[in-house]
């Protein structure tokens, strides 16, 4: 045993009971002002100071973009581990403990409900489910909710907040890109529109498919948006990266996005969206042939 080295105890928790009721204020991470939890979730978590906007859960996001109740799809599809994988610990075990806390059995919510009453299909990823990462079974669910949507001739939006694949599943993750990417095909041929809403962070495998093939691709402000991370980036072109880089803001100022939106002005927006791409195909508002001009 070295001479100097110390045996710490770990501070004890104790029983010291704090006079604040916890989660009742929460600090901004961007300006620090500390905010009523209520006044935050009034304003769908966006700091009413600075505007930083705050992670949501998925069913928060639903909550924020549904006029009422909605439908959930598929709620009980589990992962059932096919490479039996084990990293810092078994795959199957990491999927019981975040079932468990999140009490959700994947990294997807799909539900059908109303959007300013307009009906449409909703996707909306979790971060806390292992990074919101993209296996077999968001892959799945998400298919099966864009061919819901194809059946029922519906409009899609998809909330993406993800670390990309989920590397548990290897190379059955990456096939969910091409699987999710050959239904929105389908989705763009039944003439039906998609909006893809990139959130903080979206990210690998995800931005490498659905998230950038929206007929409109909107981005929360400042949400980190990349398909590598910017270490992987720098070490590999061995240059310092411009301020802001895979932020929403610089990728729209280059073209990559077509809006980035405050999330409380989002439900609108989806909404003008959505029904300016389903005008066509609604028998009720095509347009009348152009006039002949007179003399012809
Ligand atoms: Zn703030």
């Amino acid at each position: 045993m070295a001479w100097f080295k110390k045996v710490r105890k770990p501070i004890e928790a104790g029983n010291k009971e704090s006079r604040v009721p916890e989660g009742l204020w929460v600090k901004c991470p961007s300006c620090s002002q500390i905010i009523y939890n209520k006044d935050l979730a009034a304003s769908l978590s966006v700091c009413t100071k600075c505007a930083h906007h705050f992670r949501l859960s998925a069913a928060e996001r639903l909550r924020s973009l549904f006029d009422g109740d909605w439908e959930e799809h598929d709620p009980g599809l589990k992962s059932t581990d096919p490479l039996q994988f084990t990293d810092t610990k078994p795959y199957h075990e990491r999927l019981k403990t975040t079932i468990a806390a999140t009490g959700m059995s994947d990294a997807v919510i799909t539900a059908t409900g109303r959007i300013n009453g307009i009906e449409a299909v909703v996707a909306a990823m979790e971060y806390s489910f292992i990074g919101g990462s993209m296996g077999v079974v968001v892959g799945e669910k998400i298919t099966r909710a864009i061919e819901r949507a194809i059946d029922h001739r519906l409009p899609v939006i998809i909330v993406s907040c993800s670390g990309g694949a989920r590397m548990m599943e290897g190379a059955l993750s990456l096939m969910q890109m091409a699987k999710i990417s050959a239904a929105l095909a389908r989705l763009d041929r039944a003439r039906l529109p998609y909006v893809s809403v990139l959130t903080d962070p979206t990210t690998g495998g995800v931005t490498a498919s659905f998230a950038m093939l929206g007929d409109v691709n909107i981005a929360e402000p400042k949400a980190l948006i990349g398909f590598a991370g910017p270490r992987v980036i720098e070490q590999t072109i061995r240059q310092q990266l411009p301020e802001g880089f895979q932020r929403s803001e610089f990728l729209l100022e280059h073209g990559m996005l077509d809006m980035v939106i405050d999330r409380r002005e989002l439900k609108d927006v989806i909404t003008r969206i959505v029904r300016f791409g389903s005008g066509a195909t609604l028998k009720t508002s095509v347009l009348p042939a152009a006039p002949v001009p007179a003399g012809r």
